[in-house]
Order: structure tokens, then sequence, then C-alpha cells
């Protein structure tokens, strides 16, 4: 169907909003769905507005470049299953579903069997969950997400055939055919199996083989925005297939990370193990990040330390928060020979330069005498 045709069979102009596109077609799918229309041209009627949609949907698409990754994709707050939201509604803030982050889903794969929710004609939403690594969530990413899915068929809006003009040849119309019976003079009449009993012409749908029902696959490049939390739902377009219109519905998961622990409230920690010779010497460590390790210098004063922007996003979109790492200085439980012949060395060698407080309090020990009761007893 040329566009300016499929244009004027959906009554708009060829600079309409795809909202008013959205709303012109749903508004017909409402009025010729031959589930609610019942006059003999509406299945007819149905497959044209229908061909027409999918004509200026893949007519934009075309021209918007359908390999790059859709826009950012509308986002919003886990709701409970099964409840239908209007599309394009979204929520005012993402939350976290409690705890999603700290438990692992281990019955959840990103290519598992998807729930599908049928709901108009030319509309389906697909629900599947994906799983992000800790470092996508934060630093946003893009995701493949594919898959196949079964629609309804629009050719012949699931009834495996389409009605033709004019009377069923097998029945003549009538809509019954009448069976000699053996012995010729008793007839008994039954519902003609060509066109069901209903005397039109017609006949059997060929895209999607008789059956109604077409499986189709989809794969789209999806943009997840830095800051995504375990139980967001995202939604992205899925493209049309079958002038089906699909909306991937995604639920997020993270995957439990090795090194770090997003709480609740976005903090980033990690609880880092040390060398506690290397903390009581000052030394520098390499600690990780979510972008690499770095450089970061132990004091002897401090068990924890604050990497300013290193962390989660704290709001979805927002800047980076910190990164807390709780070091835990650790010393041999039973030191080797050497150890304890360095520690020796150590220790006399800070007894001959004692810093001031110990000087301090040697000198004081040193004047202090004793009152021995025992001895001038
Ligand atoms: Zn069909
Ligand atoms: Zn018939």
């Amino acid at each position: 169907m040329h566009t300016e045709d499929a244009y004027a069979e959906l009554g708009l102009p060829p600079g309409a909003s795809d909202a008013e596109l959205k709303t012109a077609w749903r508004r017909l799918v409402a009025r010729w769905h031959p589930d609610r229309n019942r006059r003999p041209d509406a299945s007819a009627r149905m497959q044209r507005i229908n061909l027409a949609y999918m004509a200026i949907r893949q007519a934009r698409e075309a021209l918007s470049g359908d390999d790059h990754p859709s826009a950012p994709p509308s986002t919003r707050a886990a709701a409970p299953a099964g409840k239908r939201r209007r599309p394009g509604a979204e929520s005012a803030r993402p939350r976290a579903a409690a705890g999603g982050h700290t438990h692992a889903d281990h019955h959840a794969h990103a290519h598992a069997a998807a729930d599908s929710a049928q709901s108009e004609a030319g509309h389906r939403t697909v629900r599947r969950k994906l799983r992000l690594s800790l470092e996508e969530a934060a630093l946003g990413c893009t995701r493949t997400v594919s898959g196949r899915v079964t629609l309804r068929c629009t050719a012949c809006t699931g009834r495996g055939w389409l009605a033709l003009d004019g009377a069923c040849a097998d029945c003549d119309g009538q809509g019954a055919v009448r069976r000699a019976s053996l012995f010729g003079w008793l007839a008994t009449s039954e519902s003609c199996a060509a066109c069901g009993g209903e005397g039109r012409a017609r006949q059997a749908c060929v895209p999607c083989g008789k059956r109604g029902r077409r499986t189709v696959a989809y794969r789209r490049a999806v943009r997840l925005p830095p800051g995504v939390r375990a139980g967001d739902v995202l939604t992205a377009p899925g493209g049309v297939h079958d002038s089906t219109e699909l909306e991937l519905e995604l639920q997020l998961e993270i995957e439990p990370h090795a090194l770090f622990k997003l709480e609740a409230d976005g903090t980033l920690r990690c609880d880092m193990p040390v060398n506690g010779f290397a903390w009581v010497g000052e030394r520098w460590v390499e600690v990780p990040t979510l972008t690499g390790l770095q450089s970061m210098r132990l004091q002897r004063e401090h068990r924890s330390y604050r990497l300013r922007g290193q962390g989660f996003p704290t709001q979805r979109r927002g800047p980076r928060g910190d990164l807390l790492i709780e070091i835990l200085p650790c010393f041999p439980d039973e030191p080797t020979a050497t150890q304890q012949a360095l520690l020796d060395r150590l220790i006399d060698e800070t007894a001959e330069h004692p810093t001031e407080p110990l000087a301090d309090w040697q000198r004081r020990v040193r004047r202090w005498t004793p009152c021995n009761t025992a001895a001038s007893a």
C-alpha cells in the first residue's frame, strides 16, 4: 500500500504525529474489528486498516533508521503483574523492589520463555526478564533483546480464512449441504464445511497457513539508562511485526557482584581485606571501582574510605554517588620465623627511637617510686 493511500485509509494528513496515528488506528480498530462489527465487509476493512497502519509505521521506521538503538525507553516502577497500564504511562520515580538486588534469582534468565499478554488487536506487550551486571546497571548499556512471539494473524484476524465476495460454491450460499442417504430417498442436511455454515465464499489464509496465528521473531537494541535497579520495569518499542506493534516490557534483575554490594539507598560498598602491615605502613593499594582498579593510599587512622563519584547513581540518570570502601587489616595468625625476626627487629628499632608519647611514658615510669609495703614490713 502506498503511504498516501495509507494515510487516506486512516483519515489522516501525511504530517500526522505518531500519537495521532496511533489514536486514529485504535479508533478504527474499535469500530471495525470483526469481533465487534457484524457487517460483512468488516473483516476486509480491518485488513486494510492494519495494512495502512503497518505501511506508515514501516515507512517511518525506515526513515528513523531501524538499526539504531531505540530512544531511551520510558521507565516506571514495578507494578503488580497482570495489571494493565496505559502504553506510554510513565511513573514519576522508579523504586527498587524490596531486597531485589540482594537475592539471586536463579530461576530467571534473559532467554527464559517470555510471558506475553495479548491486549488489543494490533498491539502486544511482551513481558520478559533482563539480567544486568552491576556495572551495566550503574553505567547504562545497550542490550539486544531478541525472541519469538506468536501473534494472532492480522491478515485473517485469527480466523484462518478470508471472506470473499459471493456465495459459497459448495452449498450455493445455503450454508447447508444435502447429503443423500444410502437408499436415495432419505436426505439429511448438514452444515457446509467449506463456509462454516455461513453461505459466503471463503479462501484459506495463506500467510498463517490457516492456523490463524503467526510466530514472528523480534530483535531490538534497547538502551538502558544508568542507575536502573533490580525490579525496575522498562518499556521499549519492539517494532511492528505482521502489523502488530510490539511493546517490550523488561523487568530488570541485577546479578550479585563478586566485589560490591549495592544497598537499598543506592550506596555502593566494598569490604576489602588488606595486608595489615601495608596499612600500618600507609602504603598504596589497588582498590576496585566499577570502571577498574585504581590506587589508594592507606591511612593508619582510617578503616573507611569514600571514593567520590565512583559509586552507583543514587537517582536515575543522576550523577554517580560514592563508593564506600571498608578495609579489614589482616595480620598473620601464626607468623613465620622470618616474620617473627622482622617483627623483633622492628620492635627493637622502635625502642631505640621512641616517639613522644612512648618516650614520655617511659620517663614517667622511671621517675615513679612504687611503695613496696611488703618489703618495708
Ligand atoms: Zn491468517
Ligand atoms: Zn458453504
